[in-house]
Formats: C-alpha cells, sequence, structure tokens
C-alpha cells in the first residue's frame, strides 16, 4: 500500500488519516516488520492491526558476496514459495553513472545499487538472457517489489542511494507496480527518482505511458543493435515494437521529459560487432540525446545448449568499438562485469534447474493476449513453482540487459 491506500485503509478502521502516514513512515522510513514495533501508535491500535492485517514482504534464502568486487546477490522466497533474486552493487562498480550533478548530491564512492526484480521470470526470451531461459511466471506486487530494498537495507544496514529496475523481468509489463514502487521507494527510503533507473527491452508502449506522465525516474533500453534483423535475433520483442517504433516513441520521450535515455549494449562476437552494425547503432544513438551504457557479457551457454543463442560469444573488438562510438561524439560508459564470480547476472541458478525443464509463458504466447495485468498471480503462466526456497545457496546471474 502507499501512502493514499495507507490512508483509505486507515479510515475504513474509523481512524484519522495521519494514522496512515505514520504506518507509511513506519513501514517504508524505518522498515518496520511488525506492529508492535511501531511505538508512537496507540498499543489498541496496533493490536486492531494486528488483527486485521499483516506486514509481508520477501524472505532470504541464501546470499553471495563476491570476494572480487564486493557485489552481493540475494536469493528471495515469495509468500507463494517462488523465488526471486536482487543484486547490491557497490560502489565504482557497474551502473556508473554520470548524470550531471549527482555528484555533488553522492560521490561515486558512496554509491550503492540495488538491482531489483519486477517479475518472477520474463515472458520476453531475449536470446542472451538467462532469466528469458526461464519463462514468465507471475507480476510482482508493489510490496514485493519494495521490499527487496527494504530487506537488503535490513541485512546489510545500509543505505540504498540507487535502484535499477533491471533484475528479473521486463518492468514495463508490470507498469502498475513498478512505477508505485519508485514512488514508495523515493518517498519512504528516500531514493530520489532520478537515482531510479527503469530498464526496458524496448516495450513500447511503457515508454509512451512513462512520457505521458512526464515520470521522473530514468530511462534505460537494452538495444543491443539497431539493424532490425540482428536485434529480432537478439530481442524477439521486436517482432511487436520494431526499430522505427522504439525511436519514435524515445523521440517522444524525450520531447516530453528532457530526460536522456541510456542505451544498454552487449557486443557479441560477428553479431552486432561489424561496421554496418556500429554505423546504424551510431545513427539510431545520435537522434535524442542519450548515453550508451557497453556491458561485458556474462555468458548463459549451459540455459541455451544449442541455436544462435548458444553461439552467442563477447565481441574481442569491445575497446575499438568504444572508441569509434567516442568518436562519433557519442557518451560512452563501459560497465564494469560486476559479480562475474558469482554468477551475479539474474535467472542463471534457475535456468540451471528447473527452469530449462519447465519453459513458460514468452512474448510468442502473449501474441493473442492482454499484456499480463498488474499483480496477475493467477494467470496461465502462474501455473507451477520454479525454484523452492533454500535450492541453489549462492546462485543465479544475470547477464545484464
Ligand atoms: S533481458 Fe530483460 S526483457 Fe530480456 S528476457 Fe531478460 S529479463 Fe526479460
Amino acid at each position: 500500500m502507499g501512502r493514499a491506500e495507507l490512508r483509505t485503509f486507515v479510515a475504513d478502521l474509523e481512524e484519522r488519516p495521519y494514522r496512515g502516514d505514520q504506518l507509511f513512515k513506519w513501514l517504508y522510513g524505518r522498515g518496520a516488520t511488525s506492529f508492535g514495533e511501531m511505538t508512537d501508535i496507540a498499543q489498541a491500535f496496533r493490536h486492531r492491526l494486528g488483527a486485521c492485517a499483516h506486514i509481508g514482504g520477501v524472505r532470504q534464502v541464501s546470499h553471495r558476496l563476491s570476494p572480487a568486487d564486493g557485489t552481493t546477490k540475494f536469493l528471495f522466497a515469495l509468500a507463494d514459495g517462488l523465488n526471486i533474486e536482487s543484486v547490491l552493487i557497490p560502489p565504482a562498480s557497474a551502473f556508473e553513472d554520470d548524470t550531471p550533478g549527482d555528484d555533488a548530491v553522492t560521490a561515486p564512492r558512496d554509491r550503492l545499487t540495488l538491482c531489483v526484480s519486477t517479475q518472477v521470470g520474463c515472458p520476453l526470451d531475449c536470446a542472451f538472457c538467462a532469466t528469458g531461459a526461464m519463462g514468465y511466471l507471475r507480476n510482482l506486487t508493489t510490496g514485493e517489489i519494495v521490499d527487496q530494498l527494504l530487506t537488503v537495507r535490513r541485512l546489510t544496514g545500509r543505505a540504498i542511494t540507487n535502484v535499477v529496475f533491471m533484475g528479473m523481468g521486463e518492468p514495463m509489463l508490470n507498469y502498475g507496480a513498478v512505477m508505485q514502487a519508485g514512488e514508495i521507494l523515493t518517498e519512504g527510503p528516500g531514493v530520489a527518482a532520478r537515482r531510479i533507473t527503469v530498464s526496458t527491452a524496448g516495450w513500447v508502449d511503457g515508454i509512451v505511458r512513462m512520457a505521458d506522465e512526464r515520470r521522473r525516474m530514468k530511462l534505460a533500453v537494452s538495444l543491443h543493435s539497431a539493424v532490425e534483423e540482428t536485434r529480432q535475433k537478439l530481442m524477439p520483442v521486436t517482432r511487436r515494437f520494431p526499430l522505427a517504433a522504439l525511436q519514435e516513441a524515445l523521440r517522444h520521450y524525450y520531447a516530453r521529459t528532457k530526460m536522456r535515455v541510456t542505451y544498454e549494449v552487449v557486443f557479441f562476437d560477428g553479431v552486432n560487432d561489424t561496421a554496418r552494425e556500429i554505423k546504424r547503432l551510431i545513427a539510431f544513438a545520435r537522434a535524442i540525446p542519450c548515453k550508451i551504457n557497453v556491458i561485458p557479457y556474462h555468458s548463459i551457454a549451459f540455459t541455451r545448449p544449442e541455436g544462435f543463442a548458444a553461439s552467442l560469444r563477447a565481441s574481442p573488438r569491445l575497446p575499438e568499438l568504444v572508441e569509434e562510438l567516442r568518436r562519433a561524439n557519442l557518451t560512452v560508459m563501459i560497465r564494469s562485469s560486476a559479480g562475474e564470480d558469482i554468477a551475479a547476472a539474474c535467472g542463471q541458478l534457475a535456468a540451471q534447474g528447473e527452469g530449462r525443464k519447465h519453459r513458460r509463458g514468452r512474448l510468442q504466447d502473449m501474441d493473442n493476449t492482454a499484456t499480463p495485468q498488474h499483480n496477475d498471480s493467477t494467470g496461465a503462466y502462474a501455473n507451477s513453482h520454479l525454484w523452492s526456497p533454500g535450492r541453489g545457496e549462492g546462485d543465479t546471474g544475470k547477464t545484464p540487459r
């Protein structure tokens, strides 16, 4: 529940609206996990709350700390037994952000970024992604998204300064919950909207909606190629939203928000690292103010033992490609490969296990259906459990998109 819902909730219990504000502060500001902790709320009301409500969330199953770079991956269990993961990324690692003025507020060394999941699995089936290999099970609730941050903050005792919706799932397919979670994270734990990034595979409807609603959270697009047939092979979502539609949506986004977009690019040997590919990428990127994050590839070959996906290899030309983009006057960041030693990219554990046996909801399955609904946990894709709590001490792993 957000602030407005909490006020309505307490009104239904015949309490004054400020009680809703108190609950909001305890839940999201202080991270209370029981009503008993809420000491400035009358005991009688706390008892009433305890009788009619509960504070739910995620439960830690395991975590793994990277000795190499301090990245920590958390595996969480949800109330229905499904599992998701979040990755805590230390300063001077991945997801460096060069937003002007940011350093005045938070120096890079003080930055602590949490990559959170928005769905269990994902229907978009990108060729390079272990989560995509799992298929889609269900959307997360607002509470399950927010509680990833609250739980990591509680477990580590550290303030999280930045959030990226870049874990398991396509955030635009769970738009309502993701936006509400962003609002709660801004108002409760105090993560500034400009430090929250929504990363999409290119779901145009969501981009347009973010623009029209003038959301202040930042937008990242997993691009990888500006050549239609290449992008279609890497990201089947391109069949629904071709590059021209994506570019039009991004122009609209910039016109409405005046916020530059980040493009995520992984270079694959012989696939999108050719001269033609780079030329098209430069032309696409020049359309609106942007920056490009180049991401080293975490191989997920074990999840896709054959076919095109299995053939993907990191391009050995990465340094020269980056130079070429920079010579074209584009802002290019090379993201360090955080957490490679602990398989920090999302979905790797799942794909190693039952995910491979139970391939479920995919984009093509959705072509004749509506976009999955907010908090839809009962739909066709949500019919069984992928992980059981406790499985897989230590690992998942997401290839950053
Ligand atoms: S990269 Fe993102 S959108 Fe693509 S399959 Fe993986 S989680 Fe889904």
